[in-house]
């Protein structure tokens, strides 16, 4: 099969919303009148960011996935990818089961895929993802402002538990858990609707890729503001039942979760906790912002907790 079976076995499929789709030098989409387009882009490597024996279908799942993610993070609604893949050969049935993954999801959300880059060479898989919001209207990361709520969607720190323990053996899960927290590794649900619906009332956001210290700090930098977090109200996947220390620092610097943190007035408590149905996921009050730059960690007494290790870095030691 060469390069170009290749892209119209698995990769071309009509198309809606589309001007122009897969097969010519470029796509050509159309926004919306009165809409801004939002750009993002999110690599995956092989051994890296995946196990190199990871289910196909999963992967086309999460490939796109990371990338709805960082739409939601921004109240942009997902409509068109580019999918750029590196393969070391051409397996029909892999690539099968890795474009069925993608397009479930993509169908899901009514994303169409317009184009991208085939090419051999390490597993290495990126989507550049284009959405749309109401000009003017984001949820960025500098606007936060001081004594507002921090929120959070869904449960954090599943994904890293299934990491750690396919890395370092037993963390002490009931096979169940374990199963609950591989599904999260493996099919994280990005948060494209809850996004959509914080335009509204929300004033930051950002998606918990690399974990919360780390996610949140860069809101809380961007937007020259501290925050005191409390560690009793981050919600725990409720398949681990009593949340207990060990699991501290899955909570805060594990990655891979793909929830939303944001920001938002006070005033806005009864309007965000009525999102919830709306959105399919639990949302947590779990801190809120202070004047005062850094991030604090408190327990139920108001103690200050040790917050030791931040988020993944790829160049870090
Ligand atoms: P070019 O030579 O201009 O780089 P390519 O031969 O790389 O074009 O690609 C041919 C067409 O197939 C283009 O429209 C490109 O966007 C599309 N394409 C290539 N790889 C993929 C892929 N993995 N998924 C979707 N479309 C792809
Ligand atoms: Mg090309």
């Amino acid at each position: 099969m060469n390069e170009f079976d290749l892209i119209q076995r698995f990769f071309t499929r009509p198309v809606q919303g589309v001007e122009l789709g897969v097969g010519d030098d470029a796509a050509i989409i159309r926004p919306g009148i009165g809409h801004d387009l939002h750009v993002s882009t999110d690599m995956l490597v092989e051994g890296r960011h995946f196990f190199p024996d990871v289910d196909p279908f999963a992967l086309g799942h999460k490939t796109l996935a990371v990338n709805l993610s960082d739409m939601a993070a921004m109240g942009a609604r997902p409509r068109w990818a580019l999918l750029s893949l590196a393969l070391p050969a051409v397996d029909p049935e892999w690539l099968g089961a890795f474009a069925r993954g993608f397009f479930a999801l993509a169908d899901l959300h009514g994303v169409a895929l317009v184009g991208g880059d085939t090419t051999r060479g390490p597993l290495t898989l990126s989507v550049t993802i284009v959405g749309e919001a109401p000009a003017g209207r984001a949820l960025r990361r500098d606007a936060a402002q001081v004594g507002d709520d921090v929120w959070v969607s869904g449960e954090l720190g599943a994904a890293a538990l299934a990491v750690q323990h396919r890395l370092n053996g037993d963390q002490g899960l009931t096979e169940a858990a374990l199963e609950a927290c591989r599904r999260r590794l493996d099919y994280p649900q990005p948060r494209v609707a809850l996004g959509a619906l914080l335009l509204d009332c929300a004033h930051a956001a950002v998606d918990v890729s690399d974990g919360l210290a780390a996610d949140l700090g860069h809101v809380l930098e961007r937007s020259a503001l501290g925050a005191e977090i409390w560690f009793d109200a981050i919600p725990s996947p409720a398949c681990l039942g009593v949340k207990r220390r060990p699991y501290l620092d899955a909570l805060l610097s594990g990655g891979d979760d793909y929830e939303l943190c944001f920001t938002a007035a006070s005033s806005e408590r009864a309007a965000i906790s009525s999102l919830a149905s709306a959105a399919g996921c639990r949302l947590s009050r779990i801190g809120r912002t202070v004047a005062e730059p850094g991030l604090r960690l408190l327990d139920a007494d108001g103690n200050t907790l040790p917050l030791r290790s931040h988020g993944f870095d790829h160049f870090q030691d």
